[in-house]
């Protein structure tokens, strides 16, 4: 079964010819965003001549009538959509399902398990309310370029990525676990924005990043490893 793959079927349409068509139906200028929101499958607003239309990356691939029925929606602001629903409840299984990347992820190494270390954070440092996924980054040569990155996380598919050369016996699991609190701490701040800039590492990131058990030992540990590495 490949229904969970949920990006897969949505090239039959591009999304411009998508968009083409509803500007057609509703005869203005039409701005569309795709989301990934099941909460909220459709959503829009009228903003001086253009409409403004958020919708579910689903209905990429729904039929003519299915669209058509969102246009007059949109343009009526009312109707009952009886295609949407019927659209949307067909469609309902592969969007409960757990998406692919939630499947794919890799928290057991061969010397440190992920998913212990975050478990165990979580609790202790989170209130277990972090609920982004962690994995092993992958080991692909196209990734090499990015080996200098011990860990990340995005915020758009919510998963902490750790770069596999700390799976090793010679890397300490406190060490292993600090990069863990790290990309955790991430997820719990956000980026926020000053004027233009994001803020990655604000000053609360820092002032709580020390609070890691093992920060000192952590710290210590990542320069005398900068040095052997580099000696
Ligand atoms: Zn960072």
């Amino acid at each position: 079964m490949t229904h969970t793959q949920l990006t897969l079927p949505f090239s039959v349409r591009t999304e411009s010819a998508f968009r083409q068509h509803l500007e057609e139906r509703l005869n203005k200028p039409v701005s569309l965003v795709l989301t990934d929101n099941a909460t909220t499958m459709l959503s829009f607003r009228k903003k001086d001549a253009a409409l403004f239309i958020r919708l579910h990356r689903l209905f990429l691939n729904a039929d003519l009538p299915v669209i058509d029925e969102i246009a007059s929606f949109v343009r009526d602001r009312k109707g009952a959509m009886p295609r949407f629903r019927e659209f949307l409840r067909l469609h309902r299984e592969s969007l409960a399902a757990k998406p692919a990347r939630k499947r794919s992820l890799r928290a057991k190494g061969r010397h440190h398990d992920l998913q212990d270390l975050y478990d165990r954070i979580n609790s202790e440092y989170f209130g277990n309310s972090i609920t982004a996924g962690i994995t092993w980054g992958s080991r692909s040569p196209r990734s090499a370029v990015r080996k200098r990155t011990v860990g990340s996380y995005s915020e758009r598919s919510k998963v902490i990525r750790i770069n596999p050369v700390l799976d090793r016996k010679t890397v300490p699991r406190f060490y292993v676990g600090f990069i863990v609190y790290h990309e955790m701490l991430h997820a719990a701040l956000g980026t926020p924005m000053q004027g233009k800039r994001r803020i990655v590492h604000s000053r609360e990131f820092r002032e709580r990043e020390r609070l890691f058990q093992d920060y000192d030992r952590a710290m210590a540990w990542e320069r005398g490893d900068r040095k052997t590495n580099s000696a």
